[in-house]
């Protein structure tokens, strides 16, 4: 059976007691055997903070990007094995905002990628299209080569520590949501596409998270379709009333 994720990716929000506020109200609120995995991706200034807050709780860090060197001169930069040595166990990697801000292409993705799993990471690896590629009818091709290039070169044992996001672009940070039938679709696609090159046991296993607006109003019905399997939080994982009404919405 697949696990259940529920996954908020703070972004470059929240600084250090903002911090401490939400992860007050998320301990007092969340209780030990939550029906999903739950994640939280703080920045990386407060991640040892926010691991060692959670100690005792089942809340899992992830980092929200890393570099894919091991170590040396790249200033500003921050690799696999520093974050698994602050207690991280997640890292996204391939998020939109990533692609096209800081012009991360699939070659460096899946750099990153080998670099996180060698290093004991667990991956949260993000794909989807944009407006004008849906409306176009190349939202199939657009995630199935971000897959193939960005994340395909993994062994089959690596399987087992990752976990892949559909985000479609447009509805990132817009309040407009794939409808679950949408979200279903991409969903089943990729699955297909993994069973495909891996075989149908990896397909079956790997959880399949939705990303885009998801909200307390809406999370219930997404979730429910078979091949979502939980969803990447951005907006609505700020306020804790509503990130923990997500994780309760399976
Ligand atoms: P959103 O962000 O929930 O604010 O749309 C999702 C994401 O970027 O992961």
């Amino acid at each position: 059976m697949r696990k259940n994720i529920v996954a908020g990716n703070w972004k470059m929000n929240n600084d250090l007691s903002e911090t401490e506020e939400l992860l007050a109200q998320l301990k007092q609120h969340l209780e030990q055997e939550p029906q999903a995995e739950v994640i939280v991706a703080p920045s990386f200034t407060n991640l040892y903070h926010v691991f060692q807050s959670l100690a005792g709780t089942p809340v899992k860090v992830a980092a929200q990007n890393m570099h894919e060197s091991e170590n040396g001169a790249f200033t500003g930069e921050v690799s696999a094995k520093m974050l698994t040595s602050v207690g991280v166990k997640y890292v996204i990697l391939g998020h939109s905002e990533r692609r096209a801000i800081f012009k991360e292409t699939d070659e460096l993705l899946a750099k990153k990628v080998t670099s996180a799993l060698k290093n004991d990471l667990q991956v949260i690896f993000c794909v989807g299209e944009e407006l004008d590629q849906r409306k176009s009818d190349n939202h199939f091709n657009v995630v199935e080569e971000q897959l193939s290039k960005g994340l395909f070169n993994i062994s089959k044992e690596d399987w087992k520590n990752v976990v892949i996001a559909y985000e479609p672009v447009w509805a990132i940070g817009t309040g407009e949501t794939a409808s679950p039938e949408q979200a279903q679709e991409m969903h089943a696609f990729i699955r297909k596409t993994v069973s495909e090159k891996f075989g149908s046991e990896i397909a079956e296993e790997v959880s399949i998270l939705y990303g885009g607006s998801v909200k307390p109003a809406n999370a219930k019905e997404i979730f429910a379709k078979e091949d979502v399997d939980g969803g990447l939080i951005g907006g609505a994982s700020l306020k804790a009333e509503d990130f923990l009404a997500i994780v309760h919405s399976f």
